[in-house]
């Protein structure tokens, strides 16, 4: 397994001085055997082995860090960014009423399950009228589930017209939603056991006409590489917002769920993790990480290693500030540091003489979902351009700002604001900055 893998990778660095470029291989190269024997696709695992690689040589090597915590921290790290990260993407419904909801997959993925475990925590945690419609016209059996779901859990589905097609389902659907004030229209898609034309074709044109909010693709995590080309067929045919991935339950390894959200890009936004109507959970980076890593003591090795490399962190932060430097990198540690600390109180509070940082911080109205966006922008920037800002050009500035999911004007305010930071650390390390040496002797 997984999990056992990684410990006897941690077992062996355990111990030893210092975390070197072949210690960093060698722990690698077995993360690597690992997370193909999880399932997780080759040019996922390629992707994740890099990204890690890059994130431990280098100037994240921090010497004072045992190092196997410091992998578990790097690997961890990076599933929960290959994950999405780890705010979890919100369940849009953010639309004038009804709200549509589309279910789309393979046949037995758990789509009608799954529009029923929906369809309950809408209308019981955020009290939405939600109505249901069975668009499987192939199997009559799959309308009757439906329904059944429906009466057992108290929410209403579209009822039962033989011999209707699957658009003209869709167009009753909308049109009663619409007449009975429903605000959300969760529409179950007939599924085929393979992708076929003919199934994409329908469900695009359902979803041309419906227009869903989500366009949601449900599929089994225990069916591993399968799941990732349905994945990959379906994206490539509906603008989909999102995954579902089920039986979450009985997927140990967590290796699909690494894959298809990597594969597709698209968050995944629940897990179904049984058989019962309410057994539906939102999706969190953090939790799966932890699952592919080994639950407990890993995990809380993880973040014992974090608070170790934040103070390592900031022992070299202070030996660069009081040199007068701060680059885009350094931001980026503030703004992690201010997020897990919650806030401006974060180590701007815990360094000498840095107040004036603090005021500027506040005045340029810093608050938590901006420093994610903030740091979104930092990373999707290459190391040559978060060490000299001044580099970045009009063309790279609206890449980063597509990679990022934020605009132009945004990296620019941020850019201001770095500079701003970058004069005041310049002007305090000459003025006598006694803090930021005392800090760098220590
Ligand atoms: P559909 O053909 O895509 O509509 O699939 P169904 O919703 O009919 O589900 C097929 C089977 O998978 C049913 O027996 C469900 O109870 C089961 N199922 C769905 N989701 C989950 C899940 O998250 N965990 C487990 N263990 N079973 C599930
Ligand atoms: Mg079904």
């Amino acid at each position: 397994a997984l999990n056992e893998r990684l410990s006897d990778v941690f077992d062996r660095i355990t111990g030893r001085g210092v975390l070197t470029e072949a210690d960093v291989d060698t722990a690698l190269r077995e993360v690597r055997v690992a997370l193909l024997e999880a399932d997780v696709a080759l040019p996922v695992v390629k992707d994740f082995i890099a990204h890690a690689r890059e994130r431990a040589t280098g100037e994240e090597v921090i010497r004072s860090v045992k190092p196997a915590d410091q992998v578990i921290k790097i690997v961890y790290d990076g599933l929960v960014e290959m994950l999405g990260g780890e705010e979890p993407v919100p369940f849009n419904l953010n639309a004038s009423p009804p709200v549509v909801v589309l279910m789309a997959g393979l046949q037995g993925s758990g789509k009608t399950t799954t529009s029923a475990k929906l369809a309950l925590r809408l209308s019981k945690t955020e009290r939405k009228k939600v109505l249901m419609a069975s668009l499987d016209t192939r199997r009559p059996a799959a309308m009757e589930q439906l329904a059944t779901l429906g009466q057992q859990i108290e929410v209403a589905t579209l009822p039962i017209v033989q011999g209707q097609s699957a658009v003209e389902i869709t167009r009753r659907a909308l049109q009663s939603a619409k007449l009975q004030g429903f605000d959300v229209l969760i529409l179950d898609t007939a599924g085929r056991t393979t992708v076929d034309e003919a199934l994409m074709a329908e469900a695009a044109e359902i979803a041309s006409i419906s227009r869903p909010t989500e366009t949601l693709l449900v599929a089994d995590s225990l069916t591993g590489q399968d799941a990732v080309r349905t994945a990959k067929a379906f994206h490539e045919r509906l603008p989909l917002t999102g995954l579902i991935l089920t039986r979450a339950d009985g997927d140990g390894r967590g290796g699909a769920i690494l894959s298809m959200r990597s594969v597709t890009g698209l968050p995944v936004k629940f897990l179904g993790s049984g058989e019962k109507i309410d057994a539906l959970d939102v999706f969190d980076a953090r939790r799966v990480a932890g699952r592919i890593l080994g639950q407990g003591d890993i995990v809380a090795l993880v973040e014992k290693a974090a608070e170790e490399l934040d103070q390592a962190k900031a022992e070299k932060m202070a030996r660069k500030l009081a040199r007068g430097k701060f680059d885009l990198d350094d931001l980026a540690g503030q703004l992690e540091q201010m997020k897990r600390m919650g806030g401006l109180q974060g180590i701007m509070g815990l360094l000498p003489g840095v107040g004036k940082l603090k005021g500027q911080m506040a005045a340029a109205g810093v608050d938590d979902r901006m420093i994610s966006r903030q740091q979104a922008i930092i990373s999707s920037m290459t190391k040559a351009e978060r060490a000299k800002p001044e580099i970045l050009n009009a063309s790279r500035k609206r890449r980063i700002a597509a990679g990022a999911g934020a605009d132009v004007a945004e990296i620019n305010r941020l850019l201001k604001q770095h500079r701003q930071m970058a004069d005041a650390v310049k002007a305090m390390s000459k003025g006598g900055g006694k803090g930021f040496a005392q800090m760098a002797r220590m």
